[in-house]
């Protein structure tokens, strides 16, 4: 894949580059070792500061990088912006909560007099320069939710950003010097997917994150575990969303259409199989299909677009092959189904129902605006449902019964369960998944402490 700007929107190729030659990459690399040894010992109110500016900048850039972040990937330029303003949020957040969320724990007193120590600290220590391989469906974010508590952590990053999105990515690297982090604290290396593997072997790099498919995260953990370096990984997910008899249906309904069509319906967390009780599922569906037929899909620049193009041919292709296997299946196309003629790479909001089990959509990520209805008959039939995937990101549901939303929290194979809303990530709460959708955490404490060294310090 070249690395190169393509407008969804047109097909239109605005800008290639040439990949970094193994000079360049070994220049970067050296530069983040030799950075890391002066920036680890830097504290966390000098590192607050430079996140502050960071995060100060990026809010006067908003119009203008929400334009590029458009141009790259066809997300709508208002979503692109708030993308930019959540970023800003998350940095904010990270600087003022880093030094109480790595602060050094001291063992319970028994426990340290049982040991003999007078005094037992652990201590949250950086790891080093940690490779970051993220995709551009949130090309803001999802490196700023990796970049933010990695460099209060005191880590450096090395960003290898998806090719479709090198402007994004530039940007990025340019945002944090301009702040005034040392230069070897962030780093984009511009490379394709088959330079990962080298640079994630070199002995320089301590550990990875990869934010992706489940290839990618196959390819890059099997290299990590060979060479025994710490990942986190965050892959794809096919999000239940469960509408049961008590829900507020019209809400449900109007919150479902978003959370299926954010972003393109190119989301990670997005609801993807909707699972309703039979007694209000023909209510529903109703209502939902009309919500998704109602949607104005066009230019990703215009300000009142809700759904722009899918980023790529490729991606348009494969949905399109998806809806084509459910629908030689059987399966009702309750509303779109068809792309349109002309230029883009646009598909519309589609709803299937009568999924069956052998469909290649009821197992795989449809990526993109395309939802599946499942009828179900109680509480016990919609967990099976839901939990009948290799995917267990995040899952939704809609209830007004306390005994049944203990029963999904308790039930549900996934990494988070939202109650009556959409799933959306939050600087404070931890996100990730199980299953094949990843493991390890980003955000919150715990994603801060992902690539520590979790040091135990004993003082006899
Ligand atoms: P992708 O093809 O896996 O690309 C993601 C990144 O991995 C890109 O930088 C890509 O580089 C790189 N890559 C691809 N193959 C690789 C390999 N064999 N070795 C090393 N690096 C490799 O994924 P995508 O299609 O861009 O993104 C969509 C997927 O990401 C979906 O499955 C989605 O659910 C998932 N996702 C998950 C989360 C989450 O938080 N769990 C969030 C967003 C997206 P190139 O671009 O150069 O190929």
């Amino acid at each position: 894949m070249p690395i190169a700007t393509v407008n969804p929107a047109n097909g239109e190729t605005l800008k290639t580059y040439e990949p970094m030659d193994e000079d360049e990459l070994e220049r970067r690399l050296e530069l983040a070792e030799a950075t890391f040894r002066t920036y680890r010992t830097t504290s966390f109110a000098e590192r607050a500061r430079l996140l502050d500016k960071a995060a100060g900048l990026l809010d006067e850039d908003q119009r203008e990088i929400g334009r590029v972040v458009t141009t790259e990937m066809g997300k709508p330029v208002r979503q692109a912006r708030a993308e930019a303003a959540k970023c800003a949020k998350a940095m904010r957040w990270y600087a003022e909560h880093a030094e109480r969320l790595l602060a050094d724990e001291e063992p319970a007193e028994a426990d340290v007099r049982d040991s003999g120590a007078s005094r037992v600290r652990v201590r949250y220590r950086p790891l080093g320069p940690v490779l970051a391989v993220m995709p551009w469906n949130f090309p803001l974010w999802q490196v700023v939710r990796f970049a933010a508590p990695a460099l209060m952590a005191g880590n450096v990053g090395l960003l290898k950003h998806a090719s479709n999105v090198p402007q994004t990515a530039l940007y990025l690297e340019d945002l944090f010097h301009r702040a005034g982090f040392p230069e070897g604290c962030f780093q984009t290396l511009l490379i394709g997917s088959g330079a990962v593997d080298d640079i994630l072997r070199d002995e320089r790099v301590r550990a990875a994150t990869l934010t992706g498919s489940e290839p990618a995260g196959r390819a890059v953990a099997s290299t990590a575990g060979e060479m025994i370096k710490k990942t986190v990984l965050e892959l794809g997910g096919s999000d239940p969303y469960i509408v049961m008899p008590s829900a507020d249906l019209d809400r449900a309904a109007e919150v479902a259409v978003t959370a299926r069509v954010q972003n393109n319906g190119q989301s990670c967390i997005a609801a993807k199989r909707f699972i309703v009780h039979t007694d209000v599922y023909d209510a529903f569906a109703e209502r939902f299909v009309a919500g998704m037929r109602a949607l104005k899909v066009g230019d990703p620049l215009a300000e009142d677009t809700e759904v722009g193009p899918l980023a790529s041919e490729r991606g348009r292709a494969d949905l399109e092959e998806l809806v084509d296997d459910a629908r030689r299946g059987g399966a009702e196309v309750l509303c779109g189904g068809e792309r349109p003629d002309g230029p883009g790479w646009y598909y519309p909001p589609t709803v299937l129902s009568g999924i069956r089990r052998e469909m290649r959509i009821h197992r795989e990520e449809a990526f993109g605006p395309v939802a599946t209805l499942y009828r179900a008959h109680d509480v016990d039939e919609a967990v099976l449902v839901a939990n009948d995937s290799a995917f267990g990101l995040s899952s939704n549901v809609w209830t007004r019964d306390e005994t049944e939303v203990e029963r999904f929290a308790r039930d549900l194979e996934a990494g988070s369960v939202y109650v009556n809303g959409m799933t959306a990530s939050h600087p404070a709460f931890p996100f990730g998944g199980v299953k094949r959708s990843g493991y390890g955490r980003e955000l919150s404490g715990h994603g801060i402490r992902e690539f520590c060294n979790i040091t135990t310090v004993w003082q006899g």
